[in-house]
């Protein structure tokens, strides 16, 4: 387990990953009945993006840093409007993780599950989310956790699965994950981020999960354009498996990334391409 969210933070990946996290919120936030989030693999929290990992990378300067001209206006409006009021609440040197993000837009009766591996990116968590109430942090395997909680009392939710693809056998491991876990609780929303790695490669993991009988199903990619392998250590380009899309959830994501994708792309290869599509 060597991965650090820390030197990824705020990168185009989680600019996306988050935006979508939150229009998944907004809409089960619709309903006045309770709805429980479960973050497998959430991380510390939150990120200081003025930190040596951070400055190493500089991947923030590529995703959020773009997003600092872009006001709650006609141009951001709904889920990107609230998702940058609950990032720009931690000032520009720090940056919320998923299980932050979904704290700040729980209602009293809503609930936040967030598991964590590594024991000290879990005891920062803990600290992250001690001022909610209805929010908890586990130290635990996200795998191993997830079918003991499904499916929820609330019967409504989201489950975030976002590994760190690591291991050889991570897209194996996730894709069982979520197909197991959507045995348990069909009903619920899933999100599964991966790596863009090789268009083959995606093009495989996101065949496995759909062949296997689970629909309906959105996939959401975006490529900044640098090519595998040409920076060290950097990802070009990467994707959000969305099981159980809510209603208007991809045209709301065809909005969001008509305003993104020109920010998050790079100088010298343009604007990043973003793609919304059922599979
Ligand atoms: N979801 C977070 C966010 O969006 O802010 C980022 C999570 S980061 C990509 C992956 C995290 O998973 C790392 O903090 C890593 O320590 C943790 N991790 C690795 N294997 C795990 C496992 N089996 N169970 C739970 N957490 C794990």
């Amino acid at each position: 387990m060597n991965y650090r969210h820390a030197f990824h933070a705020g990168n185009f990946a989680d600019v996306i990953k988050h935006v979508a996290l939150v229009a998944v919120l907004l809409h089960l936030r619709r309903k006045e009945k309770p709805f429980c989030v479960i973050d497998t693999h959430a991380g510390a929290g939150l990120y200081d993006l003025g930190g040596a990992e951070a400055a190493r990378t500089g991947e923030a300067k590529q995703g959020i840093a773009q997003l600092c001209g872009i006001t709650a206006d006609a141009h951001a409006q709904g889920a990107l409007a609230i998702y940058l009021d609950c990032v720009n609440r931690d000032g520009v040197d720090r940056y919320p993780g998923s299980p932050l993000i979904a704290a700040r837009l729980l209602r009293p009766q809503d609930r936040l599950v967030a598991i964590e591996k590594h024991p000290q990116a879990a005891a920062a968590l803990r600290a992250a989310l001690a001022e909610f109430r209805n929010a908890r942090a586990v130290e635990g395997d996200g795998y191993e956790r997830l079918p003991g909680l499904l499916p929820p009392p609330e019967r409504r939710g989201v489950v975030l699965i976002d590994p760190p693809f690591e291991e050889e056998d991570e897209f194996t491991r996730a894709a069982d994950a979520v197909l197991r876990a959507h045995r348990r609780f069909a009903t619920g929303i899933y999100l599964l981020w991966y790596p863009v790695k090789s268009r083959t490669g995606a093009d495989a993991f996101c065949g496995e999960v759909s062949t296997r009988g689970v629909a309906p199903l959105l996939r959401i990619e975006i490529d900044t354009g640098l090519a595998p392998g040409a920076e060290k250590q950097r990802l070009g380009a990467a994707g959000l498996l969305v099981l159980n899309p809510p209603f208007q959830f991809d045209s709301e994501m065809q909005r969001v990334a008509a305003i993104l994708a020109p920010r998050l792309g790079r100088d010298e290869t343009g604007p990043a391409a973003m793609t919304v599509r059922r599979t």
